[in-house]
């Protein structure tokens, strides 16, 4: 994919006398420059990315690295595994309102020991392998979030969606939907 570029300008310029026009070196490089794929987020420790994670198939392994960081248990100060998977599932949600509000991020990856102290937490939470995110928006209802996610889930057919007051849940586990409204 990295060679192809080069050797077609490489023969324009040849063809061209050295002198290549530039509308067709533009459309050139609309042509061969793989999209990107971007995704805002911050945690409640503050932190904050945005970012490019993706260009075509090839995952920016910088941002995802600072990513994996955002998305760390902030209790105990570990970073879990991230599915580059739910990240891509956050971006396509996050383009609904193209990229004009961050996500917030509530819960990402959790240790064994932060999900036992926390009250209601699935035992095999899908936390634990950091194929999870409890996620906010501000300005958006979480019921409105919810619908979303769930609409995704449904296209896709996976994924689980869980309302709660204040946030959603989603994972990429299988498909399932549940809320929980306690007082
Ligand atoms: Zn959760």
């Amino acid at each position: 994919m990295t060679g192809r570029r080069p050797f077609l300008l490489g023969a324009a310029a040849v063809a061209a006398g050295g002198a290549l026009p530039a509308a067709w070196q533009r459309a050139s490089a609309a042509a061969t420059t793989p999209a990107e794929r971007w995704i805002w987020a911050k945690n409640h420790a503050g932190e904050e990315v945005a970012t490019a994670y993706r260009a075509g198939d090839a995952y920016h392994p910088q941002a995802v690295a600072r990513l994996r960081h955002l998305f760390r248990d902030l209790r105990e100060e570990v970073q879990g595994p991230l599915p580059p998977l739910l990240v891509d599932i956050l971006s396509v949600l996050q383009e609904q309102w193209g990229y004009t509000r961050p996500l917030l991020v509530g819960s990402g990856y959790r240790t064994l020991k932060t999900n036992m102290s926390l009250e209601g937490a699935a035992p095999a939470s899908f936390h634990l392998r950091g194929w999870a995110a409890d996620i906010s928006v501000k300005g958006i209802r979480p019921l409105d979030l919810g619908l979303s996610v769930w609409t995704l889930s449904q296209r896709f057919g996976f994924m689980g969606v869980g309302l709660y007051p204040g946030f959603v849940h989603l994972d990429v586990g299988p498909r399932r939907a549940w809320t929980r409204f306690a007082s």
